[in-house]
């Protein structure tokens, strides 16, 4: 392996980097540095977020730049705000020892006017989001036309945030001669795309494999009930009392919501998303950069650009849709050469996705189990010890209370003195899992159950039983009557004008149709339809059926399982189903007021 200096690193920017703890390349700096050092040339490195990026392309752009002139000549885009102010930071710490290596940062959410009068004092390399970017083109302030490099940053986020007509818009006002640098952690089509639209040959550079994920990262997933997802998270907190990790969840909710619940439990955590104000999102960062939270609930779109290395755990609480965001997540930790964790708390339907992504990125999970209550307690009252044992006793302060102390706890021996002093720090946690259940899911019962289930389902369909929440009711509306699931619901709305009615399964056939209505709801329906006609001609909104059950009282049987809907489809199999309410039906006739256009359905087929 290369030194910094056998890479042709200049002795100031060495001087630097040194200075930031930087002993040897990373990988990627080893293949990029030297290219850039000595081709003028267009490049496209797939490398993921962590892996060294932004020196490998900075440190030899600053090095190669003509400080005898005002020009711009390096604009990077990238897709955040935090990335930008990231980028911008490390360049500036790289060129510490360059002082006319003048760098701003360019990006939406804070003051234009800053950034006009930054820009009016000349920039050597600007690094922007797009959107800013091109506002201030627009307006003048960004002169872009003596730009050597341009350099795209997670080329692929840009994309999928929908950059792409500012990313042309921005890239058609520099010059034909720059040279374009692409970085992205993924290779979709559309990054593809630019790569042939804005380069000439360009030096191909594959950190790892393609998708690969990072090499140091392990993935392990835990699975759990659906329900339990919450309490599994817990787990693992408790689990790893050191845990410093960025919890994933899909939507804002989700993450405020789970860090809701982490704080009212008494864990060190936060959320990050969309819907804090940039202000907020900046201060939760900031204490989660410096260790002061210890657990960061994040959206994807939010923890962009949030730059942190010594993560013990990423969390997926649920798995992302996108395989790629999954490759973003899991490459938050490993980083700078460290190995990493990546934990997935699934249930069983979300094995297939886990396959999918073992499949894509080549390689397996692990299936870990969830700590049970036991062995949370044991590694928390061994964290303890380990604690006790460690702890820095500051003995002047302490030893004036001693004499008081030791007279106070005389009565109590060694052995019992130490378990009263384990158990007041210990006693929440026993309390808390004296009866914890075991989370874990065994598949093999699970899919023996699913079976079972599947069958009884079956089994109650073939028997024409269903959902004992549900009753089933005929109305004599049917396709003949343009009816679609929409009208009847439609109906029903309008004449109870009652949307909290609990509507099912609907069944429609030619000349009438079987709704499944919650059964508190039942009488209200029957009787909004009492006496109301459609297009002229009467309805009937009556319990219904199925053969077999005649004459059993007023049970309210709910079920049209598929044979009974295979045989409505015939007309003679019509004749086996009629309303509960036949006879009533009739006595309606009998009383003059023909409601039983049901009855008559069937018999005129
Ligand atoms: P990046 O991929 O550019 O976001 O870099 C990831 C992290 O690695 C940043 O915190 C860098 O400061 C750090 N880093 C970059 N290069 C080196 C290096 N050669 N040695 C140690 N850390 C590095």
């Amino acid at each position: 392996m290369s030194t910094f200096l056998e890479l042709g690193v200049e002795s100031r920017i060495l001087d630097a980097i040194a200075e930031l703890g930087f002993e040897k390349p990373m990988p990627v700096q080893e293949k990029v540095i030297p290219v850039l050092l000595l081709e003028e040339t267009d490049l496209v490195a797939l490398a993921q977020t962590g892996t060294g990026k932004t020196a490998a392309f900075g440190i030899p752009i600053i090095q190669k730049l003509n400080y005898t002139n005002n020009n711009t000549e390096v604009l990077i885009l990238c897709p955040t705000r935090e990335l930008c102010l990231q980028i911008t930071k490390d360049l500036t710490n790289y060129s510490k020892y360059i002082p006319q290596a003048s760098i701003t940062a360019v990006y939406g959410g804070a003051s234009i006017e800053n950034q006009k009068r930054d820009l009016r004092k000349g920039s050597k390399i600007i690094v922007a989001t797009p959107g800013r970017m091109m506002d201030l083109m627009k307006r003048g302030y960004a002169d872009i036309s003596n730009v050597r490099w341009a350099i795209l940053d997670e080329a692929d986020e840009m994309l999928d945030m929908g950059f792409k007509d500012d990313l042309d818009g921005i890239l058609s006002e520099t010059p034909a001669t720059k040279k374009t640098l692409l970085f992205s952690a993924t290779m979709p089509k559309e990054v593809g795309t630019i790569a042939r639209s804005y380069m000439e040959n360009p030096v191909e550079i594959t950190i790892g494999v393609r998708n690969s994920g990072s090499a140091n990262v392990k993935h392990y997933y835990y699975l759990a009930h659906a329900k339990d997802r919450y309490l599994v998270l817990k787990r693992i907190a408790d689990y790893y009392p050191d845990i410093y990790s960025i919890i994933f969840c899909r939507t804002r909710n989700e993450t405020q919501e789970v860090a809701d619940a982490l704080i009212k439990d008494g864990y060190n955590a936060d959320a990050l998303h969309g819907d804090l104000s940039q202000v907020q999102r900046e201060h939760v960062m900031k204490r989660f950069r410096c260790r002061n939270l210890q657990m960061l609930v994040a959206t994807d779109v939010a923890a962009r650009g949030l730059d942190v290395n010594d993560l013990t755990h990423v969390i997926n609480y649920n798995l992302p849709d996108d395989i790629e965001l999954y490759n973003h997540r899991s490459g938050r930790t490993g980083r700078a050469d460290k190995s990493g964790i990546s934990v997935s708390i699934l249930n069983l339907r979300e094995k297939g996705k886990l396959k999918q992504i073992e499949r894509v990125l080549g390689k397996t999970f692990i299936q870990a189990k969830v700590p049970t209550g036991k062995e949370v307690c044991e590694k928390q009252l061994f964290h303890m010890i380990d604690k006790i044992e460690n702890i820095n006793v500051n003995y002047h302060e302490i030893d004036g209370f001693l004499p008081e102390i030791f007279k106070k706890l005389e009565w109590i021996d060694k052995e019992d003195l130490i378990r009263r002093f384990v158990s007041a720090e210990f006693n929440r946690f026993l309390d808390y899992y004296r009866f914890a259940p075991d989370l874990n899911v065994d598949e093999k019962s699970e899919a023996k159950k699913e079976g079972t289930n599947r069958r009884e389902r079956e089994r109650e369909r073939n028997s024409g039983k269903s959902d004992r929440n549900y009753s089933r009711l005929f109305f004599s509306l049917g396709h003949r009557d343009k009816i679609v699931p929409q009208r009847l619901i439609g109906l029903i709305n309008d004449q109870t004008q009652n949307r909290d009615i609990n509507i099912g399964r609907i069944d429609i056939m030619d000349a009438f149709s079987y709704i499944d209505i919650g059964n508190q709801y039942v009488d209200e329906v029957i009787e909004a339809f009492d006496g109301i006609s459609y297009k002229g001609r009467p309805l009937t909104v009556e319990l219904a059926k199925p053969v077999g059950m005649r004459g059993s009282g007023k049970s309210r049987d709910k079920s049209y399982g598929r044979d009974e809907r295979d045989r409505s489809r015939s007309s003679s199999s019509d004749k086996k189903y009629y309303s509960e309410n036949k006879s009533f039906s009739n006595d309606r006739k009998r009383q003059g007021k023909d409601k039983s256009s049901s009855t008559r359905e069937r018999k005129r087929r």
